[in-house]
């Protein structure tokens, strides 16, 4: 199978180089470095990937033969699997760069629209993988018109859950004006009394893999943890969660924080009725998606001190400035810009899954997807 990878990014180097090598069960400290690179299967972009991988910017040594060639010889052995991995986006200008692959992998810049879909299936490509959970920058529905079989990733729910916990202490201990001072050598105290979170009641509105995971790390700082969920579970009483009405969860909760997906039922859940239901000071956690808040209830609810901190991962209309340098650019997103300004306000630029195991994992996955793809139907619990 030959799979060509798209938007391969430095930080995902390392994670490809050994999918590679872990792709064929071949000893790879004994492969031949030299043979190996002149073996006409294998993809070169895939060599020149290994070789930034091991050390970006310096030349091979005789050191580093062996790691080089173990993933050079797992990718082309021992079912003959090549990838070819390249650092730009798939889209219409460039979809003929796909020619002679039987696999595409993409992540979420580039946009699979039919139009693409089309030529991908034209030129022979029959799996397509993406690096990211979401699926929404693919036009899956007409990717099965045209038999081509698609598959997502996932990664495990601890990185989001720490992150999540960590903007919890970052309020609740007032870091960010903390931080603001110190860079003025102001060390004073004044304002920066902080609430333990031990102390505190926890609503989890949202009780999958992050809430559960979230209810867990609580548990060790000794927090109440409070749940709702439309479909309570088992797995997550045993997290800790205690369900109550969602009303209830408002009325009760110290900290809200949010791991629900973004439905057209969901989206801006936390209205003005909603906080209204919440404690005075009420602190707001949102690392779900942004437009699961009404940002002009929100930030009403800010300035009139109802919402006491509000830490937010994710905000409406985020793309195109999260996961970008706009350092000389004029930004067009008032609400965020004027929440920034608060010192009870901390957004951060949608990186709570950003680690080097869930790199690793959106990266393994999207490899081993394609390739289960083609043993067959059901072969891949991700396939979309
Ligand atoms: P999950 O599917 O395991 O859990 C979601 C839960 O929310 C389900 O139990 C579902 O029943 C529940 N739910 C749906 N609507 C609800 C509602 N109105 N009220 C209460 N509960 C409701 O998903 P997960 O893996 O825990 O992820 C949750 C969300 O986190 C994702 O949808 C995604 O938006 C977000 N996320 C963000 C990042 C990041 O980097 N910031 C990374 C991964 C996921």
């Amino acid at each position: 199978m030959n799979i060509k990878l798209y938007e391969l990014r430095e930080d995902e180097k390392p994670a490809l180089a050994e999918v590679m090598a872990r792709i064929g069960a071949v000893d790879a400290r004994m492969a031949d470095d030299a043979q190996v690179a002149g073996d006409a299967s294998v993809g070169a972009g895939a060599a020149s990937r290994v070789d930034d991988a091991t050390r970006p910017g310096a030349a091979p040594q005789a050191s580093d033969a062996p790691k080089r060639g173990a993933a050079l010889q797992a990718c082309a052995a021992p079912s003959g699997i090549t990838i070819d991995a390249v650092p730009d986006e798939l889209g219409l200008e460039n979809v003929a760069s796909a020619q002679g692959f039987d696999a595409v992998v993409i992540s979420g810049r580039s946009a699979m629209t039919a139009e693409v879909l089309d030529r991908l299936a034209e030129l022979g490509v029959k799996y397509l993988a993406t690096r990211t959970v979401g699926v929404d920058h693919i036009d899956v529905a007409h990717a099965h018109e045209l038999g081509l079989r698609v598959c997502n990733t996932g990664y495990p729910p601890e990185g989001v859950a720490e992150f999540a916990v960590m903007l919890m202490l970052i309020v609740l201990r007032r870091y960010k004006p903390s931080l603001w001072r110190q860079q003025v050598n102001d060390y004073s105290l004044g304002g920066l009394e902080g609430r333990e979170l031990g102390r505190l009641t926890v609503g989890i509105v949202g009780t999958g893999r992050i809430g559960q995971q979230v209810a867990r790390i609580l548990g060790g700082f000794g927090s109440k943890v409070l749940g709702y969920d439309p479909y309570p579970s088992d797995a997550a009483r045993a997290a800790g969660i205690e369900y109550v009405p969602l009303e209830e969860l408002y009325r009760r909760s110290d900290v809200v924080t949010l791991h629900v997906p973004l439905t057209e039922e969901n989206r801006g859940m936390i209205d003005a009725e909603a906080i209204n239901q919440m404690r005075d000071g009420v602190v707001l956690v949102n690392v779900s998606r942004g437009e699961l808040i009404d940002v002009a209830a929100v930030t009403s609810a800010i300035e009139f001190e109802k919402i006491g901190a509000l830490a937010m991962d994710v905000f409406a209309d985020e793309v195109g400035i999260y996961h970008e340098s706009r350092v000389n650019d004029i930004i067009r997103n008032r609400d965020m810009a004027y929440l920034r300004q608060f010192p009870n306000v901390v957004l951060t630029p949608h990186m709570a899954f950003y680690t080097d195991t869930n790199v690793n994992s959106m990266v393994e996955q999207s490899v081993r997807g394609v390739i289960a793809m083609a043993e067959g139907p059901g072969s891949w619990a991700s396939e979309a």
